[in-house]
């Protein structure tokens, strides 16, 4: 099953990644802030990911890692699957 990771310190709770996910796996957390003050984005539906990525491309501060397969990732900058 795929995984989505976000650095809850890197995040600007911006909410891109919430809501780009086509699944709703994400939201932001009002309950705790992240060192900078805001509010991070975290997995609330982590079970509905399918390892899209989109997340991942379209943060912009690279906060959010997605792994699809053993040992292989995807911060949307490299490969993450064999599929061709
Ligand atoms: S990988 Fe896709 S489905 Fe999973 S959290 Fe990111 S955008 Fe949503
Ligand atoms: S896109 Fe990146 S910076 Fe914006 S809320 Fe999501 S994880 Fe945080």
């Amino acid at each position: 099953m795929p995984k989505v990771i976000i650095d809850p310190d890197r995040c600007k709770g911006c909410g891109l990644c919430v809501y780009s996910c086509p699944k709703k796996v994400l939201e932001l957390n009002q309950k705790n802030l992240n060192k900078k003050g805001y509010m991070p984005s975290k997995p609330v539906h982590p079970e509905k990911c399918i390892g899209c990525a989109i997340c991942a491309m379209i943060c912009p501060d690279c906060a959010i890692t997605v792994i699809r397969e053993k040992g292989r990732e995807n911060d949307g900058k490299k490969v993450s699957d064999e599929r061709k």
